[in-house]
């Protein structure tokens, strides 16, 4: 258990180019208080994004000795890069009562479902199939040949869906939010009065 009674955390998860970053950006435009966990990466930066702020950006040899040490709650290979949740900030987030949001893939996910079943699970879902791949290439941060990776990864992401509690169709960006919003502050299954 991560999690413990009071503070919730929820995981939000989707294909590549959905628009998780957009809709996070988002809440936390209008909530700064909303407390995003920074995961650790063996992937490139891409430009503009920042060490420590989008990700922290390691090699691999450090990404192994943070699993050696069991500095990670979950982690992932993605696309050919490996992706992770530093455990450590995650828990001290958590003990003060206050919820917490991860944006991670699927495996991840079912990684924390395993050793949090309290946790809250969020897909991120697009509109359409054809909305998913103009996004993913309109986004223009990676070449082609990387998004049909990413593609052909999101069709085993959408299958999954149903494995979550939740699904937020992420039409338009301001009513994602809202909808993600509502879901990060609802009170946990656990604390429901009566239940
Ligand atoms: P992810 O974090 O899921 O990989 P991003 O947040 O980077 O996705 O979004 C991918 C692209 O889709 C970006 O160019 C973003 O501006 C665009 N986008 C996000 N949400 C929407 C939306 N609701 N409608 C149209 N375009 C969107
Ligand atoms: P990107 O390279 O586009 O930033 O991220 C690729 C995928 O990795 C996205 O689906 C993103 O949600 C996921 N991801 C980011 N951080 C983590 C993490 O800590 N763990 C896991 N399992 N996936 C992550």
């Amino acid at each position: 258990m991560v999690s413990g009674n009071a503070a919730r955390l929820t995981v939000l998860s989707g294909p590549s180019g959905v628009g998780k970053g957009t809709v996070v950006a988002e809440v936390r435009r209008r909530h700064p208080d909303v407390w995003l966990s920074v995961s650790v990466t063996t992937r490139r930066p891409r430009p503009g994004e920042v060490d420590g702020v989008q990700y922290h950006f390691v090699d691999d040899d450090e990404f192994d000795r943070l699993i050696e040490n069991d500095g990670l709650l979950e982690w992932a290979e993605y696309a050919g890069n490996r992706y992770g949740t530093p455990v450590a900030p995650l828990r001290e987030r958590l003990a003060t009562g206050a919820p917490a949001l991860l944006e991670i893939e699927l495996q991840g996910a079912r990684q924390v479902r395993a050793r949090d079943p309290e946790a809250q699970l969020v897909f991120l879902a697009p509109p359409s199939w054809a909305a998913l791949e103009s996004r993913l290439a309109g986004r223009g941060s990676e070449p082609p040949a990387v998004q049909e990776r990413r593609l052909a990864l999101a069709q085993a992401e959408l299958d999954a869906s149903g494995e979550f509690d939740a699904i937020v169709v992420n039409d338009d960006v301001e009513r994602a939010a809202d909808e993600l919003v509502s879901l990060l502050t609802a009170p946990s299954p656990g604390l429901v009065p009566g239940e």
